[in-house]
């Protein structure tokens, strides 16, 4: 399996000139590409690489970009195509692959062999030989050690200017854990990002990221500012250049909230982990009405805590340390009572599970876990194991 180390990297001005060049020319490529394929061009990994010398000869600036990476656009491209293609023979929405922005800095990818690290530096190569080479190679200077060997390192830049160079290599064997029996299931929540009940009868609560609606009232603020300016004009620049600092901010700061809770998740002795499955949440999304309150719901699951992304680091984490995981089906855990079975109706807004048969009082999130922990330990029908998981959730 990959192991990814992302190590902040710092350039001279030239070299960042160079990498913003190389950047610019492979996003066009790859823009250009996809501006063929959206009018209706048949896409073909092999005929398109052959056109990059015709790419060359059109745009003489190209040969001063490093070839690995200007390759590396064509199977992002077949990539993108491929997943496309897979969603329609799915009957799910297609997402037909997108234009990169020319804000963004488009990710160069560089294949590992390629590289040298001398000490604390990376030199990473441009395009050109003897005097037809038109920048030098780009020495940047690492502020961590990097994990050696390493397959591949991607070089991104934030919204402030930053770069990084993140490295992906195989990791070690996994430890496989004992299995002692003992489980911990967590019902993934909005209010709370997980509340966990085990086999000894302990409740887990793990909180998320909860000022995102900060962020988004000023988010908002932001966008309704900058629609009052000319697009174009120096005052709309400048507050884009804001809303993406923000933006870069909020999401650093969910990702931090998502690892600590991951960390402290993983970290349970118990040998398994079950999770519910998130399908029930998407259709929450899908079939309630868009009140004002399902919108704010909306919000929540889908994007301010990533959910998704949270489940994947579990068992990402979970193979690294030889837990097992598992999912179970979540419908009707939070609807019944984990007491006597009684099912009832429980709207989203009603935090407290009170059961009129017998009586109990718990709070919804912890009803839920016990739930899926009855569940699990009942091992009612089949459940996917991590693969199958896995590759049905690829395809999303
Ligand atoms: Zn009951």
């Amino acid at each position: 399996m990959l192991l990814a180390k992302r190590i902040r990297i710092n350039v001279s001005r030239p070299d960042a000139n160079t990498l913003d060049f190389m950047q610019a020319k492979c996003r066009a490529l790859y823009n250009w590409h996809l501006s063929q394929l959206k009018a209706g061009a048949k896409w073909s990994l092999y005929e398109a690489k052959k056109t990059l010398q015709q790419s060359r000869a059109v745009d003489p600036e190209i040969n001063a970009v490093y070839g690995k990476l200007l390759q590396e656009v064509f199977f992002r491209l077949d990539e993108a195509m491929r997943g496309f293609f897979r969603r329609v023979k799915a009957g799910e929405a297609p997402g037909f692959p997108r234009y990169h922005p020319r804000q963004k800095f488009f990710t160069l990818k560089y294949p590992g062999m390629y590289l040298r690290v001398e000490g604390p530096t990376l030199i990473l190569p441009t395009g050109g030989r003897g005097k037809h080479k038109r920048f030098p190679d780009v020495y940047a200077k690492l502020t961590e050690t990097p994990p050696m060997p390493f397959r591949e390192v991607a070089v991104t830049k934030d919204a402030e200017g930053h770069y990084y160079a993140t490295f992906l290599s195989d990791a070690g064997e996994s430890r496989p854990q004992a299995d002692d029996g003992s489980a911990i299931a967590y019902d993934l929540g909005m209010k709370t990002l997980a509340t966990g009940y085990s086999t000894t009868g302990r409740f887990v609560h793990i909180g998320g990221f909860t000022t995102y609606r900060w962020y988004n009232k000023q988010l908002d603020h932001l966008r309704s500012l900058r629609a009052r300016c000319h697009k174009g004009s120096r005052r709309h620049r400048y507050l884009t250049g804001v809303y993406h600092r923000v933006s870069e901010k909020k999401r650093r700061k969910q990702r931090d909230s998502l690892h600590k809770a991951w960390a402290f998740l993983t970290r349970q002795a118990e040998s398994a982990i079950v999770l519910g499955d998130l399908s029930q949440q998407q259709m929450v999304r899908k079939s309630r009405k868009c009140t004002k309150r399902t919108k704010g719901l909306h919000r929540s699951v889908q994007n301010e805590w990533g959910l998704y992304q949270f489940v994947q680091m579990v068992h990402y984490k979970a193979q690294r340390t030889g837990k097992k995981v598992y999912v179970m089906n979540e419908r009707y855990t939070s609807k019944e009572c984990s007491g006597c079975g009684y099912r009832q109706d429980m709207p989203l807004w009603k935090r407290t599970y009170t059961c009129p048969q017998c009586g109990l009082v718990m709070d919804r999130d912890e009803n839920s876990a016990r739930n899926i922990l009855a569940r699990f330990l009942a091992r009612l029908g089949p459940y996917p194991d991590r693969d199958d998981v896995l590759s049905e959730r690829s395809g999303i």
